[in-house]
């Protein structure tokens, strides 16, 4: 039998490496958080060999004393955060305190710092106990040598030069993007790639994406309550091909989250073809305590407290910029009333002013949080509520006879289609009263349960296209083809490089056989992409196939026929968790009779 030992901690922080060193770019990164976190003025990156060589990043800022060095290189060793409170409150980029220790693991390290009010600089390399007097004038120098040197496993999995290179680039792009103020320089192989002047917000947009894209694009410049979103969204017209061009960031940290990408989407749902990624550039700012950054050891993805509430926020503020107007905001959003007597979730008075005012200032409690709330429960104990056989609710009396008859069966509790309401709802009558279906978060979600279920039993379907779909792709989206082949074999692809610039998708998982299976592939890569390759079919898997779905589902606007219409609603019948749809927006309301009665005040 083996013993059971503690680790030695060189293994240990090559273990936790893992998570955060992934690549030289989460390496540029890391070093480039820190630099932002020392609050100065010019940052410069040297590179060489797609920093796989060399990562070497200097900073301005506050710099580090001499006896603090070693501490700074030690795993657990912050000095942005002392205690719990802290990290809920947490304003800077770092915090975890691990990033340094998990490179010096896995490179050769060395740092030259010079706090501001020290009389010289010290510098100290990974595996030195203290640090020796050095040169430098103010700031920090980190370098990164050789990474991988000592785990040759892990350096097998580095891409070419070129494509590190390309990551390295993007990272560098989203910190520059976040901070105008401060002067960045990138330079590879010597030569100078990237540089921005401190400037104004708009400029530094227009310097990182384009002056097309920053003289067609609108401004977006709303608050409400403690939430601000300022930032460009892009004309429709000028949507590209690839998410590329997509920057979010919460209090200025850049994330990938599907809350927002999907309130985005929603904003641009009417005016842009479903192949095309709009560009954009977002800042969210709200109170640190309603996200939580400490999800996952790269802050790549957040949390928000009220989802729901952030998501109506940006949708509305993005769709103003477009020039919709607010009051065209899908129902969904509406924070439907809890009755406390009898225990219902309705959709009655009390809920409809919230629900139309389009503003999201009139939702916020005293203490400043987001009063749009809507627990999980309240949707599940509503779908379970409409299975409840209905011969007990008074409100039957009020349906007609033969809908009653028809109504009573309980295999349908969504009812039947009566109309489609502008596209986008499905009016249906069940016993209760009205049933009110947003179309295309309940095929969504419908789609993604299947998905979920097909790829848990290993058993997902494959369509071959007739004609495979060619299209050129940058070199990351052919490298990720290659690297992530297997993965995306097990989720029903089959996407092969054709040459260096383009790819072909010859295969998609047959229920998504009448997406855009160009747009489905490229959204796909960029997942696997933006996800470590570990984590694709573990923990990311959800948020993978929620990708997906939005593919396949039927789009705004589709002409349905009643018995289309019925068919999704039985199809939602046999969804697990058809209530939400894969953002946690709700899919369906019920009015009951009572809730229509009370609003025309009959019987009062
Ligand atoms: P974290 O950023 O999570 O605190 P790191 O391992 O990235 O953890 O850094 C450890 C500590 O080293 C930081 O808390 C900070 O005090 C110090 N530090 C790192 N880089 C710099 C820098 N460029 N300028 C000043 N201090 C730095
Ligand atoms: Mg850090």
């Amino acid at each position: 039998m083996p013993t059971i030992q503690l680790l030695p901690s060189q293994l240990i922080d090559q273990i936790a490496a893992g998570e955060v060193v992934e690549r030289p770019a989460s390496v540029v990164k890391e070093l480039l958080e820190n630099a932002l976190d020392a609050g100065g003025s010019k940052i410069e990156v040297r590179l060489e060999q797609g920093g796989v060589k060399l990562i070497r990043i200097s900073d301005d800022g506050r710099g580090i004393a001499p006896d603090e060095l070693p501490l700074a290189l030690a795993r657990h060793a912050t000095s942005k955060i002392t205690s719990l409170v802290d990290l809920e409150n947490v304003a800077t980029l770092g915090f975890r305190g691990e990033a340094l220790a998990s490179i010096t693991s896995v490179a050769r390290l060395a740092i030259t710092s010079r706090a501001r009010d020290s009389s010289h600089a010290s510098r100290l390399e990974g595996g030195m106990a203290t640090a020796e007097p050095a040169a430098l004038a103010s700031g920090t120098v980190v370098e990164v040598a050789d990474l991988y040197y000592n785990t040759p496993a892990r350096r097998k999995f580095l891409k070419t030069d070129a494509t590190e290179y390309g990551h390295c680039e993007d990272v560098f792009e989203r910190i520059a993007l976040s901070q105008p103020q401060i002067t960045f320089t990138l330079t590879h192989n010597a030569k100078i790639t990237r540089h921005y002047g401190a400037q104004s917000p708009v400029r530094r947009i227009a310097d990182v994406l384009g002056d097309d894209f920053a003289e067609s694009a609108r401004v977006v410049d709303q608050a409400a309550g403690p939430l601000s979103l300022t930032g460009l969204i892009g004309d429709p017209a000028l949507a590209r091909g690839s998410r590329d061009a997509q920057y979010f960031f919460v209090n200025g940290r850049f994330v990938r989250d599907k809350v927002l990408q999907h309130a985005l989407r929603a904003a641009y749902a009417d005016v842009l073809h479903h192949d095309k990624f709009p560009a954009y550039a977002l800042f969210l700012t709200l109170p640190p305590q309603q996200v939580d950054v400490n999800v996952h050891p790269a802050k790549v993805e957040v949390r928000f407290r009220e989802q729901q509430g952030v998501h109506q926020f940006v949708l509305h503020a993005a769709r103003r910029a477009l020039g919709g107007s607010a009051a065209e905001t899908p129902v969904h959003g509406a924070s439907p009333a809890i009755d406390p007597v009898r225990g219902t979730v309705g959709f009655g008075p009390a809920a409809r002013p919230a629900a139309w005012q389009g503003s999201f200032s009139g939702s916020y409690g005293n203490d400043g949080s987001v009063g749009v709330a809507q627990t999980q429960a309240a949707y599940y104990a509503m779908f379970e509520r409409s299975t409840e056989p209905v011969g007990s609710s008074s409100s039957v009396a009020a349906a007609s006879p033969t809908a009653t008859a028809r109504l009573t069966d309980t295999d349908a509790p969504l009812g039947y289609a009566l109309a489609q309401l502008h596209g986008i709802y499905i009016l249906a009558q069940n016993a209760a009263g009205l049933v009110l279906v947003d179309m295309h978060a309940a095929h969504e979600r419908i789609v993604y349960e299947g998905l979920k279920a097909a790829v848990d039993s290993k058993r997902i379907s494959t369509q071959s296209l007739l004609i495979p779909v060619a299209f050129t792709a940058d070199a990351l989206e052919v490298a990720a083809a290659e690297e992530h082949a297997q993965t995306l074999a097990e989720l029903g692809f089959e996407v092969v490089p054709l040459s260096p610039t383009s790819l072909a998708v010859r295969a998609v998982p047959a229920l998504l056989a009448d997406a855009d299976a160009r747009a489905l592939a490229s959204d796909v890569l960029r997942d696997l992409r933006e996800f470590s390759a570990t984590r694709v079919l573990t923990e990311k898997r959800d948020e993978l196939l929620s990708t997906m779905a939005c593919h396949a589902a039927v789009r705004a606007n589709r002409k349905l026929t009643l018995p289309e219409m019925d068919a999704l609603l039985r199809q939602m019948e046999v969804t697990e968790r058809s209530g939400q749809c894969n953002h946690g927006r709700p899919t369906w309301f019920q009015m009951t009779m009572r809730d229509l009665d009370k609003l025309f005040m009959r019987g009062e």
